[in-house]
């Protein structure tokens, strides 16, 4: 009797015509087929993976705070009590992502507001989220927005930039992190509601207002103004995280005007021992972006409120070396790649900080000062034999100082 061959059962062949035919319960599968299954799969399920039915993502994607904390620790220095707040705000609003839309009990939407100095790692730290969950991710500044009809963009544009990053997948971008920076600069310039126009401050909030609170927005697909004859996307903002930075530059003064009101009274004396003046900060609260000029529609829509403390020596110093890509990993990486191998002494990065503090650009001007003290030797290393290289303190003073001799202005 002829031994009959096994063929694919997708398309037929026979195991002598295939490179590898897969034996299953029932039947048999070829390699090209299975190549084929893939592609048909992958090409059905773009921008559906990992979703269940509905709006959610599967709650076995998404890190729990904890985690969520320890990927922001490789990367940010200090700011405990923002990561924990941007960690719980994070997982809370996937928790929301992964509800079925019959659930009783709809959880609200997290929006975070970050107060703190310029360079103190609030942008850093939405990238950082961003990274961790895979998702669209976009950085727009708050102060590039007038009201719908002056000079200026439209809020909407917000969606644009964030529509543009996910590829046009607007499954994707309904589930994306919009970072507003500087929304500071928003604020209404007096307390009290103005009565000429004030297109770029609370004219702004009101048109953000719609975008954070979660609704259909129609979004030009190039950006710019929009027009009448104009297609638009739909895009639901509803599930998209909104995370706002700024510096609120005075804000401790009204914190303590708000304090001082609160603690005349018998326990006064009491009180205020226990203020720490020096970081008034840590005591804001949503009454204060209040006083600063945010309208309290916005900051409704903004539940999550945090802040980042200014950056001390101590911490700059960990900002040169600790993080993940820290400048000192970046600036090794890039010499090892010339087959060199490159060392700071401790004395160079103290100076580093050293002028950093001098400059009083915070973690900012350490990028700066890095470069200017490594582009010689990155300009001249290649070229050379030596296979080693030492950043001394005398060395980083010695570049330093002929920057400045060559730009007695310039700042950082
Ligand atoms: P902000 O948004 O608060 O103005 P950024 O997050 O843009 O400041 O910080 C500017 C740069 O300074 C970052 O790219 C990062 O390299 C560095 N930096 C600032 N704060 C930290 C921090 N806490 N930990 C590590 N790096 C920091």
């Amino acid at each position: 009797m002829v031994k009959r061959k096994n063929r694919c059962s997708f398309c037929g062949r026979s195991e002598d015509e295939v490179a590898l035919l897969l034996t299953g319960m029932n039947g048999f599968i070829c390699d090209d087929c299975v190549r084929q299954a893939e592609q048909i799969i992958s090409e059905n399920t773009a921008g559906k993976a990992h979703k269940k039915p509905g709006t959610g993502l599967d709650m076995h994607d998404i890190p729990k705070p904890r985690d969520i904390k320890a990927f922001l620790d490789q990367y940010v220095i200090g700011q405990d009590s923002a990561k924990r707040y941007l960690s719980v705000a994070v997982y809370n609003h996937y928790k929301r992502l992964s509800q079925p839309e019959d659930d009783d009990v709809e959880i609200e939407k997290s929006n975070i507001i970050m107060v703190g100095a310029t360079g103190t790692g609030k942008t850093l730290m939405a990238r950082t989220i961003a990274k961790l969950l895979n998702v669209p991710f976009t950085i727009v500044d708050a102060t590039i927005f007038t009201e719908a009809g002056y000079v200026g963009e439209d809020v909407e544009s917000i969606l644009t930039r964030l529509l543009q990053v996910a590829d046009y997948d607007l499954p994707a971008t309904e589930r994306g992190i919009v970072f507003i920076d500087e929304i500071d600069k928003i604020a209404r310039k007096q307390d009290n509601p103005s009565i000429t126009r004030d297109v770029s401050g609370e004219g702004v909030q009101q048109g953000l207002l719609k975008l954070l609170e979660g609704s259909i927005v129609n979004v030009p697909p190039k950006g710019g103004r929009k027009h009448p004859d104009q297609d638009y996307i739909h895009v639901d903002t509803r599930n998209i995280l909104f995370i706002c930075g700024g510096a609120f530059d005075g804000i401790e003064r009204k914190i303590a005007q708000r304090l001082n009101t609160h603690v005349v009274g018998y326990d006064s004396i009491q009180n205020q021992q226990r203020i720490d003046t020096k970081d008034l900060m840590k005591y804001i609260v949503p009454q204060d972006l209040k006083s600063f000029g945010l309208i309290p529609e916005i900051i409704g829509r903004l539940p999550v409120l945090t802040h980042l403390n200014p950056l001390d020596r101590e911490a700059l110093r960990r900002i040169l070396t600790e993080p993940k890509n820290s400048l000192v990993r970046q600036q090794i990486k890039l010499f090892a790649m010339d087959g060199i191998k490159l060392t700071f002494e401790e004395g160079a990065l103290d100076y580093i900080v050293d002028k950093a503090v001098e400059y009083k650009l915070g973690a900012r001007g350490l990028r700066s000062i890095m470069e200017t003290i490594m582009t010689e030797a990155q300009y001249n290393a290649p070229s050379e034999q030596a296979k080693e290289l030492t950043i001394t303190r005398q060395y980083a003073e010695e570049q330093i100082e002929r920057n400045e001799k060559m730009k007695p202005s310039a700042v950082f």
